[in-house]
């Protein structure tokens, strides 16, 4: 198994500390490119010295796949200001496309149109990080600016829910490919009832099976672990498995630990944020699970963010020892410190999830690694069997939540290893 890489994403200046502080816990980010248009002097010089002291790279996440749902992008006040200046960086077409807070319809967009936007997103990753940092950089700094390009371009993609979709993001890879001076990593971005149909697999692994590319992101949108089920599990683990003999790696764009569990299909990556964006909606402006700053610890043997109170009660009942994470064992005796530390200070504690939660998904990853999938699936089992009555017991936990996730995480699994 090559190494599995683990991506952190770089969406808002909350994560500024965590990304600082806990360097070598992750192996690359995700930045949303409307950042880089908002933020340009903090941004590219925060990137460019993660890579010379820890040779973290980064990908962009095309801004460009915002605009087709106006939750994304529009506010109380019209276009959000960060699409804003992200927009006036590209210019037209997609400029006066959008302006009066239209939604990019890429089936309404001619094959030229579609081409031109293609390219102009490919021009933005390439340059955006460069040419900032020789604009703000000092007089007498020497450094050469395309040394700070992303790792790989990563195309506009539009979400596959029919045939018709499919054509369109052929389209825009061929176009990105053209344009691009550096590698690309498309992204499959995927409806999960699509993945159901027979030959609808295969469809999706012929969009990215082309010269030059060996590895992609994949989206299945809404692949939240309430709400997957375990036939969806067993079609993405399926597409996860065809994409990789096909020579493609996919890169789980938002993933929980079921896409970790993928490594040992060939999946080469996952994404996630300092807290949450284990998943997400296409059609909504947060992450799900995301809403508002709600704390919640990241509770390792069920995988799972819960509430502080919830995390106290079951990781008591299991008498379960505390975190061995370096943040957790400086702040925490007991579980109950983390009651006291909930009542306090409101960024602190922030920071601390947040730097856990890295710490914990981290290890996590390199455990993965170093196992065989029986190995794995057993650990997983251990820990339901462990957890299970304390977990469905506590009053502290939402009557709704159930840990039947992992039962569907596993069943898929071994069914599609079978
Ligand atoms: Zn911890």
């Amino acid at each position: 198994m090559t190494m599995f890489e683990a991506s952190l994403r770089y969406n808002n200046f909350n994560n500024n500390h965590p990304i600082e502080t806990v360097p070598n816990n992750y192996d690359s980010l995700v930045v949303e490119g409307h950042l880089l248009s908002h933020a340009k002097k903090a941004a590219p010089p925060r990137l460019k010295q993660l890579a010379e002291d820890h040779g973290t790279v980064y990908y962009i996440d095309p801004a460009l796949s915002d605009f087709h749902h106006q939750d994304n992008f529009v506010g109380d006040n019209g276009i959000k200001g960060w699409h804003q200046k992200y927009l006036s960086d590209l210019g037209d077409p997609v400029q006066s496309l959008v302006e009066d807070e239209t939604e990019l319809e890429p089936a309404n967009l001619s094959t030229d149109t579609i081409i031109e936007l293609a390219r102009q997103e490919v021009q933005f990753q390439e340059t955006i990080v460069p040419e900032s940092l020789e604009k703000h950089s000092g007089k007498y700094e020497e450094f050469d600016p395309d040394q700070y390009a992303p790792e790989a371009i990563v195309p506009w993609y539009y979400q596959i829910e029919s045939k018709a979709d499919i054509q369109i993001n052929r389209d825009i890879l061929r176009a990105s490919l053209d344009e691009a001076s550096q590698s690309v990593k498309p992204c499959l971005h995927v409806g999960k009832p699509f993945l159901h149909r027979d030959g609808h697999i295969d469809s999706l692994v012929d969009v990215v099976d082309l010269e030059g590319i060996s590895q992609c992101f994949l989206w299945v949108d809404d692949m939240g672990k309430h709400n997957t089920s375990e036939s969806d599990y067993y079609r993405i683990t399926k597409l996860v498995d065809e994409l990789s003999n096909a020579g493609i790696e996919p890169h789980f764009l938002y993933g929980d630990y079921f896409a970790t569990i993928s490594a040992h299909f060939g999946a080469g990556g996952t994404t996630y944020g300092t807290m949450y964006a284990e998943d997400a909606k296409e059609r909504t402006d947060t992450p799900s699970g995301g809403g508002g700053m709600l704390n919640r610890y990241y509770t390792d043997p069920v995988k799972d963010f819960l509430k502080i109170p919830a995390t106290v009660d079951v990781m008591r009942r299991a008498d379960a020892d505390i975190c061995d994470c370096e943040v957790c064992q400086r702040h925490l005796d007991d579980w109950s410190d983390l009651l006291d530390m909930d009542d306090d200070d409101d960024q602190n504690m922030q920071a601390f999830l947040g730097k856990h939660h890295l710490l914990i998904r981290w290890k996590q990853i390199r455990k993965v690694e170093s196992e065989s999938l029986d190995e794995t699936l057993d650990r997983l089992r251990g820990d339901y069997d462990e957890f299970i009555q304390h977990y469905s017991r506590s009053p502290q936990v939402s009557p709704k939540k159930t840990l039947d996730y992992i039962q569907r995480w596993r069943n898929a699994v071994n069914r599609y290893s079978e």
